[in-house]
């Protein structure tokens, strides 16, 4: 699929838009000035593969925390702030690679220019974000309520305040927890800007059906060639929100790292525990970041043919199993040793 082409902005070291890498993003919900409790949060997130953090900033103690958070974390890190402008511009002194800030929140003028001026001397982006329960009333008015125009023209709105002042260095989103409209405001906007997109499903839900619904949401954008950075908002623990994040993106070929598991739904013909093996090998290839494909199928007599296509596999037999890799057998193995010599495999790879 062919992306759609935007500018390329810099959050931290790690590149948004232009040709990058689609990214996952996840937010904190921690009291940021929590300061261990914060970093230990993100150093979770890292771990399982979060490519850029956000944190709620709501007072200075907060902004200040970012100074000690950025010591002990690995990943860019995103401030997020409400209407105060005091707090944007302590969030950049501190080291925020970036806000998340509407200017037309901000109040006066001079104030708008203050925080741009902060970021401009840093070159610290902003992320611009409408979502439907936020669009300005005026804009409701001219659209006649919440619709893929009022979210679009009134996100259009705050990225001309950044832009007469000389500023470019913008993300935008459009949330809603409505993906039909979310999919319509994200592909007009994509038609208006090409400042980099960053996709979302606003309060999807919790975590089963917030996962299908940000799959079909993002997924269908992704498709499309558009967005460039994604993070999915379940109510649940933000770890869910970077595996399934980077499962969509594995999904479309989007992302090349780490394992994923091709596994069959088993059938009458399986003898081996095929669905206990399948949790095992979830859990124990987390942490392994080769982009692989590793294939755990229930029978030998469909399981190396139907997955061919992966790097490496397993195909259950009675009480045994086969380990195969593009296709063909290299051993036998008893079944409560399969994942532990599978793993080795991979390690060899
Ligand atoms: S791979 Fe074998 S066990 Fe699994 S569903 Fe297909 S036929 Fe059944």
């Amino acid at each position: 699929m062919e992306r759609r082409k935007t500018k390329k902005i810099l959050i931290g070291n790690v590149p948004i838009g232009g040709n990058s890498p689609i990214t996952v993003q996840s937010m904190t919900n921690t009291i940021t000035k929590d300061v261990d409790s914060t970093i230990k949060q993100i150093k979770e997130l890292e771990e399982v593969g979060c490519h850029i953090i956000r944190s709620a900033i709501t007072d200075l103690e907060d902004a200040k925390a970012i100074r000690e958070i950025k010591r002990n974390i690995n990943i860019p890190f995103i401030a997020d702030i409400q209407y105060d402008y005091k707090l944007a511009i302590a969030a950049v002194e501190n080291g925020a690679d970036c806000l998340r800030i509407n200017p037309g929140n901000i109040g006066t003028e001079i104030k708008v220019k203050e925080v741009i001026n902060s970021c401009k001397e840093r070159k610290v982006p902003i992320r611009i974000g409408v979502n439907s329960g936020s669009i300005k009333k005026e804009y409701l008015e001219k659209y006649n309520g919440v619709n893929a125009d009022s979210m679009v023209y009134s996100a259009l709105e705050q990225v001309r305040l950044v832009e007469n002042l000389n500023y470019n260095e913008i993300k935008i989103s459009l949330k809603a927890s409505n993906v039909p409209l979310t999919i319509e405001a994200y592909e007009k906007m994509s038609e208006k800007v090409d400042y980099p997109l960053h996709l979302g499903i606003t309060e999807a839900g919790p975590v089963w059906k917030g996962t299908i619904k940000s799959a079909v949401g993002i997924g269908t954008l992704l498709s499309m060639g558009i967005g460039d950075t994604i993070r999915i908002s379940l109510t649940g623990d933000p770890i869910e929100e970077v595996k399934v994040g980077r499962e969509i993106l594995k999904s479309l070929g989007l992302l090349n790292e780490g394992i994923e598991i091709i596994s069959c739904p088993t059938c009458g013909r399986t003898k081996i525990q095929l669905i206990k093996l399948v949790e095992e090998a979830e859990q124990k290839l987390e942490h392994i970041n080769k982009p692989l494909k590793v294939a755990i199928m229930g029978c030998p007599v469909n399981g190396p043919g139907e997955a061919k296509e992966a790097d490496i596999g397993i195909a259950g037999g009675q009480g045994e199993g086969l380990i195969f890799k593009k296709g063909k057998i290299i051993k036998k193995v008893k079944e409560e040793q399969l994942i532990d010599e599978l793993i080795k495999e991979i390690n060899n790879i």
